[in-house]
């Protein structure tokens, strides 16, 4: 669990406030990329407190936009800032921020979803795996088209070692739209149970910490924010590789509302499938009329296990594609107008 961290370790000398520096640099939110500020040091030293103690830490904001968050990390007494900004009409107002903490900023305009980041900190800094996190965090408030698809990018990083996580166990504070958070920390049996709560719960330690209401910012969003705090585990739950443990969680949870078995079925080519399936659900003990959100952790341990071993017998299991086999079969009925495939959901 994140240790909330203090904030006023530095004092900003006098600056305009963010909402003087959006009229000043004229920097009107834009829809198409759904930017959202928040404009209240309150608020945004409440999320900078969620990333534990930054007192002489190493810290990357992605998407800093005008700079409220900027501030409240900066305030709490970092040694440095990267901040990693993809709307050029950001950078005036970030520059002048960083002319107000002298060598703690470095600016990049850039895109967060392929910016490397393995080379970004001190070298230095590494901390072996084992070791307690290193002293570096990612903290960020960014649209929420550009945070899912980066967490998933990041809980593989996680999951190889690479990218942040070639420092160790680098934290990350980050927001989402509430859904996606209760989805990220969602427990066996809850309505929000999906592949993102077994992705993200096996690699790291989830801590949804608090919802910010939509009204909070500006403009204000359709829905609620919550902010997440992620910490890499030691040891994942599920040690397999990436991308086994990614198709076992989304052919289970192809078909949500069926019996897991349903979607199980869809790891393996036609010819085969049964005995292939009921061989995978009896080594792994799963039920197979469970349904997918309630299964837990170790199930899915289990499975994924379970597979590999089958994958490692039969190396053409694992690039079998049941799409690609649905599409293909598809095309063979085209002419059989009363084809009863089922779809997925
Ligand atoms: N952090 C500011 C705040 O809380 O007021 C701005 C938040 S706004 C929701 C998202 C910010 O992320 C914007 O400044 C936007 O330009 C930036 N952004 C969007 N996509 C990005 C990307 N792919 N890489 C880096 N920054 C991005």
């Amino acid at each position: 669990m994140a240790v909330p961290g203090k904030v006023a370790a530095f004092r900003l000398p006098p600056l305009p406030t963010v909402g003087e520096i959006i009229k000043l640099f004229r920097l009107k939110a834009q829809k198409q990329l759904s930017q959202n500020f928040l404009l209240d040091l309150r608020l945004t030293d409440k999320i900078v407190r969620q990333a534990g103690e930054l007192k002489n830490a190493h810290v990357c904001e992605v998407g800093p936009g005008p700079g409220g968050i900027t501030r409240s990390i900066l305030s709490a007494g970092v040694e440095q800032l990267l901040l990693i900004e993809k709307d050029a009409r950001f950078i005036p107002g970030l520059q002048m921020l960083s002319e107000a903490a002298p060598g703690k900023v470095r600016i990049v305009h850039g895109d967060i979803l392929t910016y490397k980041m393995d080379k970004a900190f001190p070298k230095h800094l590494k901390k072996n795996w084992e070791d307690e996190p290193p002293d570096i965090h990612i903290i960020g408030n960014l649209p929420f088209s550009v945070s899912t698809p980066l967490i998933i990018k990041w809980l593989e990083n996680v999951s190889k070692k690479d990218g942040p996580f070639t420092y160790g166990r680098t934290q990350m504070t980050l927001t989402f739209q509430k859904e996606v958070a209760e989805r990220l920390t969602a427990n066996p049996g809850g309505k929000q149970r999906s592949r993102l709560s077994i992705m993200s719960q096996h690699l790291c330690t989830v801590e949804n910490c608090f919802i910010i209401p939509g009204q909070a910012f500006v403009p204000k969003p359709e829905v609620d924010v919550a902010v997440v705090h992620f910490t890499p585990l030691v040891q994942p739950k599920i040690q397999q590789p990436f991308e086994l443990v990614e198709k076992v969680v989304r052919s289970v949870f192809q078909f949500r509302r069926k019996y897991c078995f349903r979607g199980i079925e869809t790891l393996f080519p036609e010819s085969g499938r049964l005995k292939r399936t009921e061989q995978l659900m009896m080594t792994a003990n799963v039920d197979p009329t469970l349904r997918p959100f309630q299964l837990s952790m170790s199930q899915f341990r289990n499975l994924c296990n379970t597979y590999r071993k089958m994958c490692d017998e039969d190396p053409s299991l694992f690039p079998y594609n049941y799409r690609e086999e649905l599409k293909q079969k598809k095309m063979r009925n085209l002419l059989k107008p009363t084809s009863q495939t089922e779809q997925p959901e």
